[in-house]
């Protein structure tokens, strides 16, 4: 039998909290909680997690400083944030820092395991996928979210390296929003804020692989498609 997944929810409200390990231990989870920010951190950071359940505003610790913190010791530990249904701005912030996915309260608790299943699958299938991408000079190790250039190295997320190799797997077939956003982040359909997302995303990439980023040559937009990369030199 396969080891169970082990998940940690950071949530100070004491029913959500509750009702969250009730019903991912039902999906045979393993689950740890913690009600504040500090114990959340001790735990997240201390402890191997699957994947971290991480509310936004906490006791002691937000979940943004939390995510933050957690990364900087192991950037590839999936996060899933969760936030307050209008929190726009906040949710663009915890995606700059790097949340695998959020999830706006008050959530179903259906699509909540769905997303939860999604990012796991993404984390566990990526060692599957295109290890080694090369980008000219630049050479992306996507098992170990590590670029080189040169002597130079450059840390990529979990996400990026998903979105790096989705697109080197469809060898040089420009891939729309939509598909990416069903298929590196396991949504159903797309809504106006995440195609945005994606985005987001592609401009980060951007700063990365591209020589000069606002004439990008390596990930080109597509107008009206969506997104190509190149990984054979022009
Ligand atoms: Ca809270």
């Amino acid at each position: 039998m396969s080891r169970k997944s082990r998940l940690l929810v950071v949530e100070d409200e004491e029913p959500i909290r509750v009702g969250l390990e009730d019903l991912f231990v039902f999906h045979g989870f393993e689950v740890e909680t913690a009600a504040d920010g500090p114990t959340g951190l001790a735990k997240a950071l201390t402890g191997t997690f699957d994947l971290i359940l991480l509310d936004l505003m906490l006791p002691g610790l937000d979940g943004f400083t939390l995510c933050d913190r957690v990364r900087a010791q192991d950037r590839s530990q999936p996060i899933i944030m969760l936030t307050a249904r209008t929190a726009d701005a906040d949710i663009i912030q915890g995606l700059r820092l790097g949340a695998d996915d959020y999830v706006a309260k008050p959530f179903s608790v259906t699509e909540l395991v769905l997303r939860v299943q999604a990012v796991l699958r993404r984390s566990g299938a990526l060692e599957e996928d295109l290890a080694l991408i090369r980008l000219g000079d630049l050479e992306v190790d996507t098992r170990n979210l590590t670029g080189r250039r040169g002597s130079e190295e450059i840390p990529f997320t979990r996400r990026e390296a998903a979105i790096l190799s989705y697109l080197a797997a469809h060898g040089g077939r420009p891939v729309s929003r939509e598909e990416l956003l069903t298929k590196v982040w396991g949504y159903a359909r797309n809504a106006g804020l995440e195609t945005r997302t994606v985005d987001i995303h592609i401009a980060k990439l951007r700063r990365k692989i591209e020589i000069d980023p606002g004439d990008p040559r390596r990930l080109v937009t597509v107008r009206g498609v969506g997104y190509r990369l190149h990984t054979e030199d022009p």
